[in-house]
């Protein structure tokens, strides 16, 4: 039996950058120097979904965790979080190690110690003020609004994982 019976939780974009907004993207798919370690050393790799395409799509706008803090968005992120969560309880339940979460700090839903916040409303047009809007965004400390939920629904199941990040204008 070769399983290593070890796994680590990825957020989606990790595995996938062309989940993210245009024109974020270190790399083309996969972001080997965060990866490479964990897939030689025979860690198993499970893929969080990415909840902004889920919800908002490929053609949406950068927002901030302000605008994404919102009942149904979190509810959507609980839904897509149960099938991962069906997941990790059957790895625990019988004995394998999940070494840790790694998500993406800077981004609004997959931040773990950092997040991005700030928004001041109303359409992209001449008549909002666009550089006060980006004056106004600005990096946080917490987590972003889908690591937030996803780390409620572990410790609801007295799950401890270990969480850590990668910087979103970092990773490669
Ligand atoms: S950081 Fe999270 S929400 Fe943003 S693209 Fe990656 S997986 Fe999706």
């Amino acid at each position: 039996m070769k399983r290593s019976k070890k796994i680590l939780i990825l957020c989606h974009c990790l595995l996938n950058a062309n989940a993210k907004i245009f024109p974020l993207a270190t790399c083309g798919g996969v972001y080997r120097q965060v990866t490479q370690k964990y897939i030689e050393d025979g860690v198993g790799l499970i893929q969080l979904p990415c909840p902004e395409t889920g919800y908002l799509g490929l053609n949406r706008w950068g927002m901030t965790r302000d605008q994404y803090d919102h009942l149904h968005f979190r509810e959507f992120c609980r839904e897509i979080l149960k099938p991962i969560m069906y997941q990790i309880k059957a790895y625990v339940a019988a004995e394998y190690e999940i070494i840790g979460v790694i998500g993406m700090d800077g981004s609004p839903n997959c931040g773990i110690s950092r997040t991005c916040t700030g928004f001041i409303g109303g359409e992209i047009c001449s008549q909002v003020d666009i550089a006060r809007q980006q004056e106004l965004l600005v990096d946080a400390s917490g987590p972003g609004v889908f690591m937030e939920i996803f780390a409620e629904m572990l410790a609801s199941e007295k799950i401890s994982l270990r969480f850590s990040a990668v910087d979103e204008e970092q990773a490669v």
